[in-house]
């Protein structure tokens, strides 16, 4: 009855062909996904496993790290140091590139990850994600910070897992994006959801709405004129959701559709944006883009903005590629004059008095 299925390395194996360093490119995916076995596998144990909960530590960004977000970090770079497939390798949860230990051959690829996105969501057993992101770098010394800052578009790979219900790996290669689910009783990665297709259109949008009185004028446009629905400019209704784990929200998006915001907003100039360039918005647009879907800064394509540090924040709208463009366009008549809306102190809310709406 598993005859005639498409495992991880059979896909890759065809997906590949063409692309310069695939042997090493495939044994590199197939080395992460035996990480992403490993930390399924703990995350799946939940209280039982000891691991939930916090350390006594705080990461680069002064956040307390969960137990979960030390074993996940740990399982990836013990997992693709040995193989002479990695340069190096940088992570959410480390301040600077972990270099290749001198007993281990180097590699030409550099792998950057987020070890276990949302980490906090474990605790109350919600969805939670690693993310990662595969750079080349064709030198033959070690890798230096400078070598990691690169933009998006130069990704050979890049992907994310999801520990749900189901455990699933979606990955591309710049081939289209294509879903995996973990067969637990064989330990193999099924390919289940080939050629994943983001609907053009959407009527589903998440935003975290805590923060709107901090927002731009062009995301209070569009997100009000959402809620209006079908009295509204839009003309019909649309839903909203918001689960607070970046993986959980574009899985729902590339699996059905929907747009997703974190965009900039005014609390901290020092912070455009709340999600990471490298590790977390580069990977996830090449996926989003792989699958027919759109990713933006509001101003920028996300895969053309190029990092200035390992760590640097970055605006995030991205989903269904109408709606993204749309957005884009309200950021564009904003900052060019075109659409200024009056923002009320009181209620930090398009008013009344636009001159379309005084008829
Ligand atoms: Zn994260």
């Amino acid at each position: 009855m598993h005859l005639g299925r498409t495992t991880l390395s059979k896909f890759l194996i065809t997906q590949l062909d063409g692309i310069e360093g695939a042997r090493e490119l495939g044994a590199l995916l197939v080395d992460v996904a035996a990480a992403v076995k490993a930390i399924s596998a703990m995350t799946a144990k939940g209280a039982l496993g000891g691991f939930l909960g916090k350390v006594d530590a705080t990461n680069v960004h002064g956040e307390t790290q969960a137990k979960l977000d030390v074993i996940a970090n740990d399982t990836l770079l013990r997992a693709c140091e040995w193989g002479g497939l990695v340069a190096g390798m940088a992570s959410e949860e480390l301040d600077d590139p972990h270099p290749v230990p001198a007993e281990f051959a180097r590699g030409r690829f550099l792998l950057v990850f987020d070890p276990l996105d949302g980490s906090s969501n474990a605790d109350v057993n919600v969805s939670v994600g690693t993310i990662f992101s595969v750079l080349r770098h064709d030198h033959a010394e070690p890798p230096a910070l400078e070598h990691y800052l690169q933009p998006g578009r130069q990704q050979v790979a890049a992907g994310y897992a999801i520990y749900g219900p189901a455990t699933m790996l979606v990955l591309t290669v710049g081939k289209g994006t294509h879903g995996f689910t973990l067969d637990r009783e064989i330990g193999n990665f099924i390919l289940t959801h080939p050629n994943l297709t983001i609907p053009a259109e959407t009527a589903e949008f998440a935003i975290n709405t805590s923060n709107a009185r901090f927002w731009e004028p062009p995301v209070h446009r569009y997100v009000t004129e959402c809620q209006a629905g079908r009295s509204g400019e839009r003309g019909r209704d649309f839903n909203m959701r918001w689960i607070a784990s970046l993986v959980a929200e574009v899985h729902r998006i590339l699996v059905r559709g929907g747009v997703f915001m974190y965009p900039r907003d005014t609390r901290d100039p020092s912070k455009p944006g709340r999600l990471r360039l490298l590790y977390e918005a580069s990977p996830i647009a090449m996926l989003v883009e792989q699958a027919g879907g759109w990713a933006s800064t509001g101003r920028e394509r996300l895969l053309q903005v190029v990092p200035s540090a390992l760590h640097q924040r970055v605006p995030v709208i991205l989903g269904s590629q109408a709606e993204v463009q749309r957005i884009e366009r309200y950021h564009a008549e904003f900052d060019s004059g075109v659409d200024q809306p009056y923002v009320s102190p009181l209620f930090n809310e398009r008013s009344l008095f636009r001159p379309e709406a005084r008829l």
